[in-house]
């Protein structure tokens, strides 16, 4: 690292705020740590550019030599000449991840999780964005309903790939009904414009009972294609429909019949666009086979995994992983005196996964000879009973699940805030430890499970 160091006051107009940006702390051993740049103080701009937002920083610090103007505490303005790798971070951390307050959403979609929450939950949770940085930095999908030309313009220019976009209906009609919003049906000339310009998408469909499902569903997909070069995968998610949806639009649940329905459907498609474009394209998330008991595909189903975390493909790469990681489980049970192979292990899993953890724990029942591995399902009082799905798990449903249960109990980190031991309701897993210190937490996987059950039964 080669700088020059120079400070020069009042060289700039320091009253303009618009593109000054906080920096609130340095990544220790950085770059801007070496320069001695301090949090409190403000980037001003790179390469003489003014930075909007994170598209214009990552863009602007990936060449070798830059060029930074930093505001310090003094108002002093610092000037900073550094040679560096290509793509090399230097270290600044903002106020807020976009560099730039996040765009919110502009719709009022019929099925928005967000309107059917209880009372009092975690703010962060209320927070509605539509916002296509986020769908750079976090994968989050965009509505493109609150897109302009020269943001389109900003994608193409800076390349943000893969854009993850929530379609819903390709019906003009539809989807403004859908999203609440009478601007929704310009959606597929902005994705003309990707398309031309090869910026890769994703796609999802929130699938609604009568209303984008069946002719609407399989008319979006065929419309869809048009795009299919630049298009790494289109999910079909069911809409999750919570107890609290008073005064809101009335939508139905997806019943076992429905799903059956769904999945045979799509399979046809499914099958078309295999021979035709050699991609399945369109992929049901696990919840439809789960819900009307159709064997999830094999793995080699799912190509490249592109909506995992959309619940698509998950119990594919948990089945995959198990098979694999029950061979090591063997061998190694046989090498350890477990001391507490008489306890009972309880894993707690949420409604739709209960068989199918179930038919994993009668595995390992039947390899280890004894029946003390058993699954407990959670039912969501917090949010209704129609959400079912583990990761949607609250502290307070698992607190009455376990309360007088004395076994070891196994429950995945699924159900936990990514970075902090809180549920979704705010109980913290010590509360949960409080009225039962029994509980383990797992990895969210396979292997996760595995570990925790060899864990337990050594004692
Ligand atoms: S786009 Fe629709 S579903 Fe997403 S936050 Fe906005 S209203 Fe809710």
């Amino acid at each position: 690292l080669k700088n020059k160091y120079e400070v020069s006051k009042n060289l700039l107009n320091v009253n303009n705020n618009e593109y000054k940006h906080k920096i609130v702390n340095i990544v220790k051993g950085s770059i801007a740590d070496e320069l001695k740049i301090k949090p409190g103080y403000k980037l001003i701009s790179i390469n003489s550019n003014s930075i909007i937002d994170i598209l214009d920083y990552k863009f602007l610090i990936c060449d070798e030599y830059i060029e930074l103007e930093i505001e310090n505490l003094n108002n002093e303005i610092l000037k900073f000449d550094i040679e560096k790798d290509d793509y090399e971070e230097l270290g600044l951390i903002f106020e807020n991840e976009l560099i730039d307050k996040p765009k919110n959403c502009l719709n009022k979609c019929i099925f928005c999780f967000m309107e059917q929450l209880p009372p009092n939950v975690r703010k962060t949770l209320i927070f509605k964005d539509d916002d296509y940085r986020l769908s750079f930095l976090s994968g989050n999908y965009i509505t493109l309903t609150n897109i302009k030309d020269s943001d389109i313009d900003r994608i193409i220019k800076y390349r943000v790939s893969p854009i993850n976009i929530s379609i819903h209906a390709t019906d003009e009609e539809i989807r403004c009904m859908m999203l609440n919003n009478k601007n929704a049906y310009k959606v597929l000339k902005y994705i003309d414009r990707l398309n031309e310009n090869n910026i890769k998408m994703n796609f999802q469909i929130v699938l609604c009972k009568n209303i984008n499902d069946k002719d609407v569903l399989n008319k979006t997909l065929l419309d869809l294609t048009k795009y299919v070069d630049n298009t790494l995968s289109i999910s079909i998610v069911p809409v999750g429909i919570s107890k609290y949806r008073d005064n809101l639009f009335k939508l139905e649940s997806f019943t076992k019949e429905d799903c059956i329905q769904v999945i045979n459907s799509v399979s046809k498609l499914q099958k078309e666009f295999k021979k035709l474009y050699k991609t399945n394209l369109v992929y049901l998330s696990d919840e439809f086979y789960l819900k009307s008991n159709i064997k999830i595909p094999k793995f080699s189903h799912y190509e490249d995994f592109n909506q995992l975390e959309n619940g698509v493909g998950m119990i594919a790469v948990f089945e995959k992983e198990f098979k694999k990681e029950i061979l090591k489980f063997k061998k190694n049970i046989n090498k350890v005196n477990f001391k507490d192979i008489n306890k009972k292990i309880c894993i707690l899993t949420g409604v739709i996964t209960y068989e199918y953890i179930k038919q994993k724990a009668d595995e390992l029942n039947k390899l280890l000879n004894k029946e003390i591995i058993y699954v407990d399902k959670v039912e969501n009082n917090y949010f209704g009973k129609d959400i079912t799905v583990t990761g949607l798990i609250t502290g307070q449903d698992v607190i009455e699940k376990i309360r007088n249960n004395k076994d070891k109990i196994i429950i995945s980190d699924v159900c936990l805030k990514e970075d902090e031991d809180i549920f979704l309701d705010d109980v913290t897993l010590d509360d949960v430890k409080k009225v039962n210190k029994n509980i383990y937490v797992c990895d969210n996987s396979a292997y996760g499970m595995l570990y925790a059950i060899f864990e337990l039964l050594k004692g």
